[in-house]
């Protein structure tokens, strides 16, 4: 099934070598399988993820040539034989995870993020940043056709990536939570969950600017470690008591803030670790992690359910997360700002242009 104006060649970005640039170039749009859709992608967000996968920061192997790519929302224009419960016309997101086996003893448990046959866009499998792409129908996120695809393209992996890690911090409403790298593009997402799941928030990240933009998402203090002479410190201050926070998300892509966690989250409290600086390592004092009971996990991408527990809480208006828009064609331009780490908020990607 298919429709008939799909054309055979598309506007992409290519990443043909490790370390880049990523290449704006036609390639062919391929046709999907008996199980997959081909989505027609609108925008599509971009993520520290594709920066890394580009660089080839991660102990797991690059697809070469890569399009990238995994916030991609747009409209379902060709389905495989398999697909019953999607449609053409409707609206779809491209998700990090692509598909999974669905069979294995981690998808049939509702944790296919950690299926060892996962197919992930834009770094196993080709991604978003082209206007033709194919994932398995299964794993499509469902976007509600009153959605903005535009804004809901961040949702599709900061929005579910956030809403996951603090689903798995067990902070309940009423409770306090520190996002470390709150003025980034997932943090700017984490603190807006955070707020609609009934949480305080601490935010933690660097600048004035940054400041200005998480307090004006929701979060009750800032903490910036660019002008403060003792952070855990001033964390712990901006809690009751003085106690400290009841979880730490931490979306930071350097190394220090993990070793920092532990010392200001409050006792009995979870350290969340989402970001993935580069060959980084945790470290933890093992006498206070005993006597003050922490918990330090790590979470990962959403499963099925958590995609679209994420994209109902931005469909009844609780998440603002802001973005900017800019073609296809400049996405390097945008890779330049991550690497400066010049970026307030996330972009996306217009794919028409
Ligand atoms: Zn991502
Ligand atoms: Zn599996």
């Amino acid at each position: 099934m298919a429709n008939s104006e799909i054309p055979t060649e598309q506007w992409a970005q290519v990443v043909e070598k490790t370390g880049g640039p990523a290449v704006y170039k036609k390639i062919p749009v391929q046709k999907p399988g008996p199980d997959e859709v081909l989505i027609n992608v609108k925008f599509s967000g971009v993520c520290h993820t594709d920066l890394h996968a580009m660089m080839g920061d991660w102990p797991l192997d690059v697809k070469l040539p890569l399009v990238g790519g995994h916030e991609g929302a747009g409209v379902v224009v060709a389905k495989g034989e398999l697909v019953k419960d999607i449609e053409l016309g409707d609206h779809a997101g491209i998700k990090w995870l692509n598909g999974s086996c669905l069979a294995c003893s981690f998808c049939m448990q509702a944790d296919e993020p950690l299926c060892s046959h996962a197919l992930l866009s834009g770094y196993t499998v080709d991604g978003s940043f082209q206007q033709y792409a194919i994932a398995k129908a299964a794993h499509v996120a469902r976007i509600p056709k009153e959605l903005d695809l535009e804004a809901v393209a961040p949702v599709l992996c900061a929005g579910i990536t956030v809403y996951k890690g603090l689903k798995e911090s067990g902070a309940r409403p009423g409770q306090w939570v520190a996002i470390v790298g709150a003025g980034g593009g997932l943090g700017n997402m984490a603190i807006q969950y955070a707020k609609a799941m009934g949480l305080n928030v601490v935010a933690i990240d660097g600048g004035a600017e940054k400041g200005e933009a998480c307090k004006a998402l929701g979060s009750q203090a800032y903490v910036d470690f660019t002008a403060t002479s003792d952070l855990v410190a001033d964390v712990k201050a901006a809690t009751p008591e003085g106690l400290g926070p009841h979880a730490v998300l931490l979306l930071a892509v350097q190394e220090k803030p993990f070793q920092q966690a532990t010392e200001y989250v409050r006792s009995r409290g979870s350290v969340i670790c989402i970001g993935l600086p580069a060959k980084a390592y945790l470290k933890a004092p093992v006498f206070d992690t005993v006597v003050r009971m922490i918990t330090i996990k790590g979470s990962y991408v959403g499963n099925r359910q958590d995609t679209q527990e994420a994209i109902d809480f931005y469909a009844r208006g609780l998440i603002k997360a802001p973005f900017k828009t800019i073609g296809l064609s400049q996405l390097q331009d945008v890779y330049e700002m991550m690497h400066e780490n010049k970026i307030v908020g996330r972009y996306v990607v217009d794919t028409s242009k």
